[in-house]
């Protein structure tokens, strides 16, 4: 089908819960997707921080493939071999002790969410059960992670929210501090809000987060949704700021475009989830579990970790010096290859012109530009992109 039949279809018989951009992407390998009219488009977004070693990578695929062959699903009744030893590898590789595996961003927030409830109520009882969250963030769309998300834009019409959470702005430990009772059971940040606009958060103010948790017994929750699986250029972008959290999320990167999704927590957290607590039919399956251990092994074996860290220096050396050059950014946001450029115009109009030049970025808020490419990209597609987007900024400047 060509890209206005598919357009036409998909009206036909889709729920309009996307405004899609007109192309539809028949295969990838790499850095590069194709259209169905043959066309090659750098992607910059990688499936929104997703496809970490982009697209059909041959060993990533071999796995599945062999995976599929033996096992796909099981049920979580019987015990396979894929889900522990990914389980291993996150516990090995960062602060925590015990992981609880599921198939999406939200539905592992969901689970940071009953787990810290969980665990207030088991020391503190049955009044101790609010989470603060921050202004401007994203957690999912249920209508737990809806409700914890600090963005009335995505809640309006889908009240009655769930009681017990309440937001702050980041960055401001005294609103914190106001905000905390002896009712909050944890509070629950995103290192960098990516869809919020690509705000970090302060190592000085995750410090005195985790100071402020330590003293009353708060739990810390860290999103590493998007963050997470070497994103930013170290495996977990907690590794930044020096600030270990007692429970984490993952979904995003976790199976390089396999849905999974990770809830992980430290043993003091974790034992609070007893039989019976909590569950997922297909969470932890062995397929997406193969995948994720192969994403592990190309991470670290495969030095896709460390090239990760020094293409997302290379981009933000780039976009630095496009700041510099184009009065029309404001501000350059994010960490190695999760990136936000804040734009004095519409960054959609971007997105559409950097399309027709077969480059791929998305926007948020209307006026940022994110580019969140997979790590395989290389230094002279990364030029390739801040080329175009030059150009594009500056045939918008002149027409001003
Ligand atoms: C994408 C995202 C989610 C939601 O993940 P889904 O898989 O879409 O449910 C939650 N938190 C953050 C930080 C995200 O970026």
């Amino acid at each position: 089908m060509l890209t206005e039949e598919l357009q036409e279809a998909a009206s036909q018989y889709l729920m309009h819960t996307y405004d899609r951009l007109p192309l539809s992407i028949i295969r990838g390998r790499g850095c590069h997707v194709y259209d169905a009219e043959g066309r090659e488009y750098l992607d910059c977004i990688g499936g929104i921080a997703v496809n970490v070693l982009g697209h059909c990578h041959p060993d990533l695929v071999y796995v599945i493939q062999q995976q599929a062959r033996l096992l796909i699903h099981t049920s979580n009744l019987f015990y396979t071999e894929p889900q522990v030893e990914l389980a291993r590898l996150l516990v090995e590789h960062s602060f925590a002790d015990k992981v609880f595996f599921c198939n999406s961003g939200a539905e592992a927030n969901e689970a940071a969410i009953k787990l810290a409830r969980r665990y207030a109520y088991e020391r503190y009882g049955p009044t101790r059960f609010e989470i603060v969250t921050m202004y401007n963030s994203f957690h999912g769309r249920t209508l737990a992670t809806l409700s914890a998300t600090g963005q009335p834009k995505l809640q309006e019409g889908f009240g009655p929210l769930l009681p017990g959470f309440r937001q702050v702005p980041l960055n401001d430990i005294t609103a914190l501090e106001a905000a905390i009772t002896d009712q909050t059971a944890a509070v629950m940040i995103e290192p960098i809000q990516a869809e919020g606009g690509m705000y970090v958060a302060e190592k000085q103010y995750l410090h005195q987060v985790r100071q402020l948790c330590d003293q009353r017994d708060i739990l810390l929750i860290f999103d590493e949704v998007q963050t997470g699986m070497g994103r930013t250029g170290t495996l977990f972008a907690y590794e930044h700021f020096d600030v270990a959290p007692d429970i984490m999320t993952l979904a995003k990167g976790l199976g390089g475009g396999v849905p999974i999704g990770a809830c992980l927590a430290i043993d003091r957290v974790a034992e609070v989830f007893r039989p019976g607590t909590h569950a997922s039919t297909f969470g932890g399956n062995p397929l997406a579990c193969a995948a994720a251990i192969e994403v592990f092994r190309l991470l670290f074996e495969g030095k896709e970790l460390e090239a990760s860290l020094s293409k997302g220096r290379y981009l933000t050396k780039g976009l630095d010096s496009l700041k510099e050059q184009y009065a029309v950014i404001t501000e350059r946001r994010g960490i190695g290859l999760l990136q936000g450029i804040e734009v004095l115009m519409d960054a959609r109009a971007i997105v559409t012109d950097c399309l027709a030049r077969r480059i791929i970025v998305h926007s948020t808020k209307g006026n940022v530009l994110r580019l969140s490419p997979p790590f395989v990209i290389t230094l002279s597609e990364i030029d390739r992109a801040l080329n175009v987007l030059s150009d594009i900024l500056a045939k918008h400047v002149s027409a001003r």
